[in-house]
């Protein structure tokens, strides 16, 4: 007897439901790619555990200063191995991706120094951070005493070398390279773009700190950043790296003399890594990396689902299902607010938590339009758990991201797109 267990299948429209029985089979080849990567980022991560011998002390709590934890020792170095970089440092006081960053930029920077930004304006809470043309208030770059030159993009959203080449000044200590697309209608950088950029940035200015923005980036391919060449990466336990199960936390991995001066950022000079207490996460930092290649490729899974079967609905998407991808978000050009809207309150439908709630437009911090976000997450904000989100102006892109499971994601674009249909939008 077919009983359905839930009203969710009368709340998917029939169109959606033809398309959804057909997209398995047709992305079946792209999905096959991911759970590639997948195999080899988990052995990868595996024998960083198996190389550093991490025991069960690792899991002890620590509290306090957290002088000598082993705990924190076994989860910067297994950390560091996995994302192929010399040092890192993993921390629950490093709260969101915008502080990991802000730490390396305060690392950095000194007095007369210029930061360069080579894939134009930054994520928005990064560009507030950095508040540039604000003279003497605010900002980092005023803290520090900073310059700040910005490359646009091409209008086809890469990186402009030529244009590095003729306007990159002398005094430039730094070059901030944005991984994933953050709200712009750019194509995230492949690790191979990503491996280019760094050369012609150690042609053009050979002593430059490369710092990428490695949010939702992580895990996607078989190499990393610093695989490639990277000086400094950061990024959010609330996005790919801590796979849904570390409750909070960011990041900053790369050379070790840089994640020394990030460390002394962190707490003081003197102090560095040797202070901070886990408390009791690192239970969820360790099982988080160890998980994270598999609730990437899940989160990959879904966003190649729904593009597929978004774009047959008639919707703009970006990236298209075969086009290869550097991060794990879903973009859709929805065209009105209306239908922003409709979608993310599908999506929110089919969060475990909240899943009664209604989104709307609300302004946010760093942002010059209101901005929907539907989640319905475990950790609050998390976007490596299913999450829609996108600011209410033209072309009204929804970015979607995340989903612990394929099934969750799965679900999450046929209520989105059930809503869409409904709605006539
Ligand atoms: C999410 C994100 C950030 C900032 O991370 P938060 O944890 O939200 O502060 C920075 N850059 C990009 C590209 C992002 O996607």
């Amino acid at each position: 007897m077919d009983v359905p267990v839930t009203n969710f299948d009368v709340q998917i429209d029939a169109a959606v439901r033809d398309l959804a029985a057909r997209a398995d089979s047709a992305v079946a080849d792209v999905w096959r790619a991911f759970e590639a990567v997948e195999r080899h980022n988990l052995r990868r991560i595996l024998a960083a555990f198996v190389r550093y011998g991490v025991g069960s002390a690792a899991l002890d709590y620590s509290s306090g200063y957290g002088y000598g934890s082993t705990a924190r020792d076994a989860v910067d170095t297994v950390w560091a191995d996995a994302l192929n970089a010399e040092a890192a440092i993993v921390r629950p006081q490093i709260v969101t991706g915008t502080h990991a960053l802000a730490l390396c930029l305060r690392a950095v920077l000194r007095p007369g120094d210029t930061l360069v930004s080579i894939t134009g304006r930054p994520y928005g809470t990064l560009y507030t951070a950095l508040a540039p043309g604000t003279g003497g208030s605010g900002g980092i770059l005023a803290e520090r005493g900073a310059s700040y030159t910005e490359i646009a993009l091409r209008p086809d959203g890469t990186v402009d070398a030529e244009r590095f080449e003729r306007e990159c000044p002398r005094q430039v200590r730094a070059v901030l390279i944005q991984r994933s697309r953050g709200y712009a209608l750019r194509p995230a950088l492949t690790i191979d773009g990503l491996e280019r950029i760094i050369g012609v940035v150690r042609r053009i200015a050979p002593d430059a700190v490369t710092l990428i923005d490695n949010c939702y980036g992580e895990f996607v391919e078989a190499a990393e950043p610093c695989s490639v060449g990277a000086d400094l990466i950061a990024g959010s336990l609330m996005k790919n790296p801590g796979a849904g199960l570390a409750p909070t936390g960011g990041y900053v991995a790369g050379r070790a003399d840089l994640v020394e001066l990030v460390a002394a950022q962190l707490t003081a000079p003197g102090q560095g890594r040797e202070v901070g207490p886990l408390l009791d996460t690192n239970r969820w930092l360790l099982q988080g990396l160890f998980l994270a290649p598999h609730v990437v490729c899940q989160a990959l899974k879904g966003a190649v689902w729904g593009s597929w079967v978004a774009e047959r609905l008639g919707i703009a998407v970006a990236p298209r299902w075969d086009e290869q991808r550097g991060d794990i978000v879903q973009c859709l050009m929805l065209g009105s607010a209306r239908a922003a809207l409709g979608f993310c309150r599908g999506v929110q439908a089919a969060g475990p938590l909240d899943a009664g709630a209604t989104p709307v437009g609300a302004p946010l911090p760093g942002y010059d339009c209101d901005v929907v976000m539907a989640g319905g997450t475990f950790v609050q904000g998390s976007s490596i758990e299913l999450s829609a989100d996108g600011p209410l102006r033209e072309p009204f892109a929804v970015y979607m991201q995340g989903g612990l499971s394929l099934e969750h994601a799965r679900l999450g674009y046929e209520l989105g797109l059930s809503r869409l249909v409904a709605d006539g939008t």
